[in-house]
């Protein structure tokens, strides 16, 4: 009979996680959070939120217990009550019916995406019919078409939706893109598009965002050096599942999880090394309780991969610069 109690501890395997840095908030997603917070503050319990202001349960819960209340359509705010617009933009009709209502409203469009509204604008304003790559339904890709009236753009979700394309000669063309795209599927979708119609009008670059592009960099460079990737975001969260997909391109198996709840330990059975990112609306609290869990399995290291630096910060409106 052992005397030494540790006799009968299993010693945890060791496991080296790769962090991807940049991961999680990106600059739209804080100023969109900062604006609910700073509008309750302003205004008081509640503020009515349109749409999940981003796409992250834990960051909608959180607002919850603070006084927002989120809401699918404008019908649904009262009249004396203020609302928000989401991170992923609105089409004009929005706006334009709290106008019409005279409801206090603060937008939370993330300025890259009001970017893309304006050029849809200017496109439109020369005559061009725009296209756009995206993925249907998404709120980003709601709002940007609604931008401009029904019709004025078509919608291209993949490289074979180029084959279906036809327009009457002499129409001119111009596209856009929704910002959290692949940025390797978009190219391709891209190459189609300038290969099919020469005269295409292309902006200098596409409009996927620096952050989505940033953390796609990034979850490539674990990818290449893990046996497992694991991305915190939530499934409706589009950078999100582009990490997933980034990071099985890149040639390992990747996972979205919402939690540290989520984590299948059979699934990272006889991985020694793992990487680990986050989309741009998953709060960094929840990596840390995934690498906690984790290290209550595994005897785990933690090394962080930096592919880029960033710094970009949004300020938020002029309405509520005086709550700060
Ligand atoms: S992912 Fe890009 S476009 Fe979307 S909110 Fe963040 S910075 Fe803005």
């Amino acid at each position: 009979m052992p005397s030494d109690k540790t006799t009968y501890q299993t010693r945890k395997k060791p496991l080296r996680i790769l962090l991807a840095n940049p991961r999680g908030f990106c600059a739209g997603v804080d100023r969109a959070i900062k604006i609910v917070e700073l509008a309750i503050k302003k205004f008081g319990a509640p503020v009515y939120v349109r749409h999940e202001i981003v796409h992250n349960r834990y960051v909608v819960e959180g607002l919850e217990a603070k006084g927002a209340v989120f809401i699918d359509e404008l019908d649904e705010v009262p009249d004396d009550v203020p609302v928000v617009f989401s991170a992923h933009g609105v089409p004009k009709s929005v706006p334009a019916e709290a106008e019409r209502r005279k409801l206090i409203y603060v937008d939370a469009t993330c300025p890259l995406v009001s970017k893309v509204h304006r050029q849809v604008e200017r496109h439109k304003a020369g005559g061009r019919h725009i296209l756009m790559i995206g993925h249907a339904g998404h709120p980003e890709v709601i709002g940007t078409m609604g931008q401009v009236d029904p019709g004025s753009m078509t919608l291209i979700e993949t490289v074979a939706d180029l084959d279906s394309l036809v327009f009457e000669s002499g129409t001119d063309l111009s596209y856009v893109t929704q910002t959290t795209l692949s940025v390797d599927d978009t190219a391709d979708i891209v190459a189609g598009l300038e290969n099919k119609f020469p005269e295409l009008k292309s902006p200098k670059k596409e409009d996927i965002c620096y952050a989505t592009t940033n953390r796609q960099i990034a979850v490539k460079e674990i990818a290449r050096q893990a046996d497992r990737v694991i991305v915190i975001g939530a499934p409706n969260s589009s950078n999100s599942r582009r990490l997933v997909e980034v990071a099985e391109k890149t040639g390992s198996r990747a996972r979205l999880v919402q939690r540290a709840t989520d984590l299948d330990f059979s699934w990272l059975s006889g991985a020694k090394t793992i990487g680990i990112s986050a989309g741009a609306s998953a709060p960094e609290i929840l990596v840390a309780e995934v690498i906690d869990a984790i290290k209550v399995h595994y005897d785990a290291s933690v090394e962080l991969v930096t592919t880029a630096e960033e710094d970009v910060t949004f300020k938020v409106p002029p309405m509520l610069q005086s709550v700060i």
